[in-house]
């Protein structure tokens, strides 16, 4: 596990940082009460993030500051002095966030602010700038804040990086660049990557009004003017991901089933509606299988809904993972499903839900201390015709199904 240091001398205050944390946040919490602590503990570990409180009695004015970015550690500033001047010397130096202690909420945004920074190691970013000692600045701000960076001279780098990494978070444009200006990268970039995929920021070079409105109307989320100072920095790249964050939870939460975490009946026609235009052009066969839990009523009826519903959350598990990452699967309602096997013809998807079908078979589920119980599925299959709509394989498939509930059960059939 990683560990966050304390580093303050008011020992209460200390305590009550280091419990709020360790309930919050899956981190070690190791707590000293000054610096020649502070050094015997960094000697021995690597942290995550250290806070350090900046008036220690051996180190009364922020020594320890220096000493902990010296061992390249990440470094929060707590403290009680909000003297602007003080703070503003603090900021120079490559900290993350200067932070005051005086209350409960500002624990609470120490904790959202360790919290961002671990998500931040989820995301990468991209700087264009055609001068070297603003891409070399940034990326050091970016870095510290544990964001993976990349870093190009001008747009057309840009979009080739884009296209090279089609899961960049954030991209950070100057305007004034050789090749490629920021106002046309914007322009071209917004062709191939929505709001939802892709989060930019201007840098705007003068106060000219005109360009930040020109840049928000090409699709840029926010820009920042010169000069800025690295905390406004640090807080809009936050707000931005956050913002991102949020409406990549929000479509998450429209296309899938909330008990398995399936796309839902809505998403699967919205994507099958583009599959298939590119499935026609380039003649592409697919299959369409129709799954359904055999009894599953007499599940519901002997051990309760609740069991019930452990039991399709199983087999949305074990669909999923005898599943291609290309192909598709819906909870279509209760204990139904539907599977589409892309670029597979019958003979191909045959042995693939055989296989499937037994897995669920011989899986034991548990369902408490003392009981397993298993359970079955029936199949029906259809392959689909170029001339078809999806409605028709489906039906097909719906068919098959019904004539292995008839045949007994437990069974794939197809035509
Ligand atoms: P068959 O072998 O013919 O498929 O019989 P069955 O009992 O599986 O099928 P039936 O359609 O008669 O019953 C399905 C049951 O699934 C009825 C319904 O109460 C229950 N059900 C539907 N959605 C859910 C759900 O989300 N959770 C749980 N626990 N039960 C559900
Ligand atoms: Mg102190
Ligand atoms: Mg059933």
């Amino acid at each position: 596990m990683e560990r966050i240091l304390i580093v303050e001398d008011n020992k209460t205050l200390a305590k009550l940082i280091a419990k709020k944390l360790q309930t919050a946040l899956p981190f070690e919490v190791d707590v000293v009460f000054n610096m020649a602590e502070a050094k015997l503990f960094l000697q021995r570990y690597t942290y995550f993030v250290t806070l350090l409180d900046i008036n220690l009695p051996d180190a009364p004015n922020g020594e320890i500051i220096d000493y902990v970015l010296s061992k390249g550690q990440h470094v929060i500033v707590l403290s009680g002095n909000i003297d602007k001047n003080f703070r503003k010397k603090i900021l120079q130096k490559n900290i993350i966030d200067y932070v005051n202690k005086s209350g409960i909420e500002d624990i609470n945004y120490i904790i959202q602010s360790i919290q961002r920074l671990q998500n931040n190691k989820t995301h990468k970013i991209l700087v264009v700038d055609d001068s070297v000692v603003v891409r070399k600045m940034m990326s050091t701000l970016l870095e510290n804040l544990f964001f993976t960076v990349y870093t190009v001279a001008h747009g057309e780098e840009a979009l080739g990086m884009l296209k090279t990494h089609p899961d960049i978070s954030l991209m950070i444009t100057d305007y004034n660049m050789p090749v490629m200006n920021g106002l046309e990268l914007v322009k071209e970039t917004r062709k191939i990557f929505s709001k939802n995929d892709l989060c930019i920021i201007a840098i705007s070079v003068h106060d000219d009004e005109e360009m930040n409105a020109l840049f928000l109307k090409q699709g840029a989320n926010d820009f920042i003017k010169k000069p800025f100072s690295k905390e406004e920095f640090s807080c809009r790249i936050n707000n931005s991901i956050e913002a991102l964050e949020n409406l990549h939870a929000l479509t998450n939460y429209a296309n899938r089933d909330y008990l398995t975490g399936l796309y839902n009946r809505r998403y699967f026609y919205e994507h099958m509606s583009e599959y298939m235009a590119e499935a026609k052009e380039s003649a592409e066969h697919f299959t369409v299988a129709v799954v359904d839990i055999d009894y599953f009523k007499k599940i519901n009826d002997s051990y309760g809904h609740d069991t019930g519903d452990k039991v399709i959350v199983n087999l949305a598990d074990i669909l999923r993972s005898n599943l291609k990452h290309n192909d598709i699967i819906a909870r279509f309602g209760g204990e139904e499903f539907c599977l589409v096997f892309k670029n597979k013809n019958m003979s191909q998807t045959i042995p693939v839900v055989e296989r499937l079908r037994a897995e669920v078979q011989n899986t034991n589920i548990k369902i408490d201390a003392h009981t397993t119980i298993t359970i079955s599925i029936s199949i029906g299959l259809a392959s689909h015709n170029s001339e078809d709509g999806l409605e028709e394989s489906i039906n097909q498939a719906d068919m098959m199904l019904y004539k292995a509930k008839q045949e007994g059960r437990n069974r794939v059939v197809y035509e």
